[in-house]
């Protein structure tokens, strides 16, 4: 078993002048099942780091707990942990060659000749680093250099794979093509993984769980597929992509569906999870696609910028007082509105997630 368990963790720096300083961490409990992979996500300064970074033994939390596989490594030094790394920078060695690169870790393994040639062979071949062997790592393209970080973190068998940002390097295609890599060998592998990024296209494509940070605390932990479409809080929402955050009103409340009206209109939202009273106040998050472009649409929005984006067509609006931007892919059948222009609107009510009614966001104090 690999499995790790967060239980209770609380990091602290000293600040400056030995004054307590700000919480890095605040009771962190979370679990990355055995084979999964966890992405850390979140704004600068929220934790991340400091989170791969307890559990890679680079730092040790003030309180809490830490195991790998039930086994408490919370004060264990790096090297006993059994626990590879992938960072940003590649760290590889520049006088080594590829396969020495590779070979490093492997070698501190007591292995025998024969089994860390196998290793080594068969860890070249997985990552297509096997015509490159021989090459100085300066020689190397970006993709490749994170390649070779990947298999020496790799051949040392960990248990725990740790990935700080490690495609921040390389540009926008190869990044995307990586990400897949990486993701395709984490599966094939079956390595538990704990990966940081402040990416949320990237946490949404790799992942089996996301855990979206804010301030040292876990805002919300869950599938790539819930913290888009339902997430607990609207800094979740605005984080994970494009999020209108629009005020409505309860009407009625039916079995499976809540009576809404949002600005002037009606509609049956699906009800979630939250208990509602009629003449409730909400906050519904309509992700820009479930809003189309139609004359007998419903809602009547008035465009205030238009932004041309190729495949897409984005115009910033506002309904009802309040912002609200829709994309439009089929804007070579009708044509770009322009700015100033009433829009008039349909909602494809299905996917509309209503969020708890306590929580503050920016959203509701721009409003
Ligand atoms: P980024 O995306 O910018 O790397 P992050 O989410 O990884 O950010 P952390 O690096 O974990 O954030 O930092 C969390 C908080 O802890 C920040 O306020 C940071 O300033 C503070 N911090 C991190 N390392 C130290 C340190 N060694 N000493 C003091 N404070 C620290």
């Amino acid at each position: 078993m690999s499995n790790v368990v967060f239980q209770n963790i609380v990091k602290q720096f000293p600040a400056a002048g030995g004054a307590p300083g700000g919480l890095a961490v605040q009771d962190l409990d979370l679990t990355i099942e055995e084979g999964s992979l966890v992405t850390l996500l979140g704004p600068s300064g929220c934790g991340k780091t400091t989170t791969l970074r307890m559990l890679a033994g680079f730092e040790t939390p003030t309180s809490g707990r830490i195991t790998i596989g039930g086994r408490d490594v919370t004060h264990l030094p790096v090297n006993a942990r059994n626990v590879g790394m992938v960072f940003q920078s590649y760290a590889l060695f520049p006088h080594m060659t590829v396969r020495q690169n590779v070979e490093y870790g492997a070698k501190l393994q007591n292995l025998s000749k024969a089994e860390l040639n196998s290793r080594v062979d068969e860890m070249l071949e997985t990552m297509a680093l096997t015509p490159y062997a021989d090459r100085a790592p300066s020689r190397l393209s970006g993709g490749q250099q994170q390649r070779v970080a990947l298999a020496r973190a790799v051949v040392t068998r960990p248990k725990v794979l740790l990935f700080d940002e490690p495609l921040s390097n390389l540009d926008a295609q190869l990044r995307e093509r990586m990400r897949d890599e990486l993701r395709a060998i984490q599966l094939r592998l079956g390595i538990t993984s704990l990966y940081v990024t402040h990416d949320q296209s990237e946490a949404m494509a790799i992942s089996d769980r996301v855990v979206v940070m804010r301030n040292g605390v876990v805002e919300q932990a869950d599938t790539p597929m819930n913290v888009y479409a339902r997430p607990g809080t609207a800094f979740v929402a605005e984080f994970m992509g494009k999020a209108n955050i629009l005020e409505g009103e309860v009407q009625e409340i039916g079995e499976a569906t809540v009576r809404t009206r949002i600005a002037g209109a009606s509609f049956e939202l699906p009800r979630g999870p939250h208990p509602l009273r009629p003449g409730q106040r909400v906050r519904c998050v309509l992700r820009p696609e479930y809003l189309r472009i139609d004359p007998q649409g419903p809602l009547t929005a008035t465009v205030k910028r238009v932004v041309f984006q190729g495949g897409h067509v984005e115009y910033l609006t506002e309904i009802g007082g309040q912002e609200c931007t829709v994309t439009d892919a089929q804007y070579f059948h009708g044509g770009i509105a322009e700015q100033g222009r009433p829009l008039r609107l349909a909602l494809d009510t299905r996917p509309v997630w209503m969020l708890a009614d306590d929580q503050n966001t920016n959203a509701l104090k721009a409003a």
